[in-house]
């Protein structure tokens, strides 16, 4: 689960992880009682007005500015909430900004020399093991510092069953080429920030950038969180974080009825039991020359009802072109499924504007078979799985 920026510097400030301080605003009104706020609390007198959207490369796309007086705070405030903010990393309509985070000026006036960094930390699958990236080119666009200059990257692997040991930290920060209370304070910040990662179970930390200041304060200006879904059961507080406009529509309606739906590109709609039959299910798809509209694995009842919530779920994509069904009769019997599916037509009626494939295997198939064949509904049955993706190919003309 993704957060905004100020619910990922929330959850880091909990820890003792140093940040740019800020209050998050719903309006332009709300935006300049939070910078007099800031002003009481820290002192800023200039602050920067931040997009708060499930994006990164906001800054690029006009979605952080430095305000220089309160009037500023409201009017690029007033022009950032309720745009359609366009960064490398959203899709060309944009993320429509709803909150926008008021933030201390921590890019001091005169400052001459502050500097970013670049920090993460993250689970590296190859080795089982968490590791901090970090470089000395922050601030910019991490992997076109990847594709020109790889060395400028470090990783520091850390074992699971020590955690984060000092000379680690104090490594990392030698390496971003700090010396005295800057060495000493980055070291701080790396071991705080490391604890925050494993204490909250999230899956990535980005900060970047991460500033020094001229007088040695080491800072997250910016937060990316990811949090790992499945330990969101003992963290209550984190949950309630989840930003349902952020996310897919369509992702979160199936989510609410206990299916588990990826929204992809392709045309074909697939109703399948089980992740795995679900992923080679979008194999044969593929290798049949179609494209799987999505991944959605209805789970081992599937009874009229939750297949006709499925049905109604694909069919909410407008690309859909056909749908296969495919499932394996193990715990369900074929044919309770294949009711199932003639029931969800028979009560769906003109919704269902596309050719569907059904393939049932396992127990009482041939009973299911017949079932579909003499419903009189223009269902196309079939009985491998090879012949399922042919019919595919076959009503989609590929
Ligand atoms: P992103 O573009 O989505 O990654 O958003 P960031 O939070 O990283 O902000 C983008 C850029 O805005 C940073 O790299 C900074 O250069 C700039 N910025 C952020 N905070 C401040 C600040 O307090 N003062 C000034 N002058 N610039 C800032
Ligand atoms: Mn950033």
């Amino acid at each position: 689960m993704n957060l905004h920026e100020y619910q990922g510097k929330e959850i880091l400030n909990s820890f003792g992880v140093r940040i740019q301080r800020g209050i998050v605003a719903n309006s332009p009104k709300e935006a300049v009682d939070a910078a007099k706020k800031l002003t009481t609390e820290t002192g800023t007198s200039w602050y920067v007005v931040k997009a708060q959207v499930h994006a990164g490369g906001r800054g690029k796309g006009g979605g952080v500015k430095l305000a220089k007086n309160l009037n500023e705070v409201e009017s690029i405030s007033d022009a950032i909430i309720g745009m359609m903010l366009i960064t490398p990393q959203t899709s060309a309509e944009g993320k429509k900004v709803n909150q926008v985070l008021i933030c201390e000026d921590v890019y001091y006036p005169g400052d001459s020399e502050p500097e970013e960094y670049y920090m993460s930390v993250l689970l590296d699958r190859n080795t089982g093991k968490n590791m901090i990236m970090y470089s000395t080119e922050g601030g910019m666009d991490i992997e076109t510092v990847a594709e020109e200059t790889p060395h400028l990257i470090f990783t520091e692997e850390i074992d699971p069953t020590l955690g984060l040991l000092p000379f680690q930290g104090r490594k990392i920060a030698f390496n971003l080429g700090l010396s005295g209370t800057a060495l000493k304070e980055m070291a701080k910040f790396v071991s705080a920030l490391y604890t925050a990662y494993i204490k909250s179970d999230s899956s990535m930390f980005e900060i970047n950038p991460v500033l020094k200041t001229s007088d040695d304060k080491i800072l997250a200006v910016d937060a990316k969180v990811t949090l790992d879904e499945n330990a969101l059961f003992r963290h209550k507080d984190y949950a309630a974080m989840r930003d349902l406009r952020e996310e897919n529509p369509i992702e979160v309606e199936a989510k609410a009825a206990g299916l588990n739906y990826v929204d992809l590109d392709g045309n074909v709609g697939c109703m399948v039991n089980g992740a795995g039959l679900a992923m080679g299910t979008m194999d044969l798809i593929k290798q049949a020359g179609g494209d799987p509209a999505n991944f959605l694995d209805v789970g081992g009842t599937a009874d009229a009802q939750r297949v006709e919530v499925a049905f109604g779920i694909i069919l909410k994509d407008p690309n859909v072109k056909a749908i296969l069904v495919n499932i394996f009769g193990g715990i369900v019997r074929c044919d309770r499924v294949a009711q199932g599916v003639v029931d969800a037509y028979k009560n769906m009626g003109d919704k269902i504007n596309v050719p569907i494939i059904c393939r049932l295997q396992g127990t009482n198939a041939v009973e299911a078979k017949e079932l579909i064949d003499n419903s009189g509904m223009e269902i196309i049955s079939a009985t491998e799985f090879q012949e399922a993706a042919d019919k595919v190919a076959e009503v989609l003309d590929l």
